[in-house]
């Protein structure tokens, strides 16, 4: 069994891949060819959105997106401790600081009601992650951010896909980004990613940073990068997407028969009202996780911990001053969190028996 099935995604849409990979070796524009502009058409038509610029991973995407918003030196960004290192990191990498705020304990995001009173006149971003696949309330999170006169980026590298109150993610916020590494909802075969925002000026600046910040060719007016999405990688999204909606709404099922069948032994990653959830990994929580793990994985099932440290507790943000017991719902969810197989492709004999083995190792 396996934690995430790519081998039979692949052999399901395989003529369509192969003929969209083959179409780029026969013309040769390996860098900025036309499949990366009609991938990013057919992505901010999916997601909602008025712009998107695809760019060469999930993580250099948020870092451009800090760029853009002119984001550095003592400036600070609100966002969770609990979640993969990317959307810290690439603070770092500008100057900002992280100012994490502890997340809900059944949706692993941002706890809101926290979120204004980490508001300071240095404060220039809040950056939520809508972590597992499902978003925070954006409603409410761009309303504080519009009173305090903050941007919102929404990192959506686990939600694309997702909805909230009938919008989709990488649709809600000033700027969303999202990931294309392969075992994401919406993976390539190899790294990408892309942002998306309604605003023309920003979108003007995106572009502009992702290749050397230049808005022509040898003139460079801001600080870039070159954060481009690859020609075979914009293929490989071009053949997958058609079928995208297919596997968000299998994902869908699957992971609320999961919820069904486990909610009387553990906790379950409960859907918030209005919300439709990608399920980009299926979390349960339980006191004696790592038992239970090693219980799995003896009767032959793959299961993953994300996360099992939180940011605050990493060396590389030390210097901030944040200590363990900081964000004590981050630190309980990092030891009692597990992610069991998940992917549109799993079948309900190989989830029945996933659940059985649960069962049997919770006692
Ligand atoms: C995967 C991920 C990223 C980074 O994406 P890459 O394409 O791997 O750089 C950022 N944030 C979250 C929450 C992720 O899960």
């Amino acid at each position: 069994m396996q934690f995430i099935d790519l081998k039979t995604q692949y052999e399901t849409y395989q003529s369509e891949i192969d003929a969209r990979m083959n179409a780029v070796m026969q013309h040769g524009r390996f860098i900025m060819g036309p499949e990366v502009a009609e991938s990013e058409t057919a992505l901010a038509e999916y997601a909602g959105a008025k712009h998107c610029i695809t760019v060469s991973s999930g993580t250099h995407s948020l870092e451009i997106a800090l760029r853009a918003l002119d984001i550095g030196p003592d400036d600070e960004v609100i966002t969770a401790p609990f979640t993969w290192i990317s959307s810290s990191e690439v603070m770092l990498l500008v100057g900002a600081k992280p100012v994490f705020i502890d997340v809900d304990p059944v949706t692993f995001n941002i706890n809101v009601d926290q979120l204004e009173s980490a508001i300071t006149p240095n404060t220039k971003a809040i950056l939520p992650i809508c972590l597992f696949g499902q978003m925070p309330d954006f409603e409410r999170i761009n309303a504080i951010a519009e009173k305090h006169g903050i941007a919102v980026i929404e990192d959506a590298a686990q939600s694309f896909g997702a909805t909230q109150n009938g919008k989709r993610s990488c649709g809600v916020t000033q700027i969303a980004s999202t990931s294309f590494f392969p075992a994401k909802p919406l993976g390539c075969y190899g790294d990408g990613g892309a942002l998306f925002t309604d605003d023309d000026e920003i979108a003007t600046k995106l572009r502009a940073i992702r290749t050397h910040g230049g808005t022509k060719r040898h003139h460079h007016t801001l600080v870039g990068t070159n954060g481009r999405f690859d020609t075979l990688q914009a293929a490989v999204i071009l053949a997958k997407l058609p079928h995208f909606q297919k596997e968000v709404d299998r994902r869908g099922t699957i992971g609320a028969r999961y919820s069904d069948l486990l909610r009387d032994v553990c906790q379950v990653p409960e859907v918030a009202d209005g919300n439709t959830h990608v399920y980009a990994q299926y979390t349960i929580r339980l006191p004696n996780r790592d038992a239970v793990s090693a219980s799995l994985k003896e009767a032959g099932i793959p299961t993953a911990i994300y996360y099992p440290k939180c940011l605050h507790e990493q060396p590389v943000f030390s210097h901030f001053g944040y200590d363990y017991g900081d964000f004590p719902e981050s630190e309980a969810a990092s030891k009692e969190v597990l992610s069991l197989p998940m992917h549109p492709f799993l079948t309900e004999c190989d989830q029945d028996s996933i659940v059985a083995a649960v069962k049997n190792a919770v006692g």
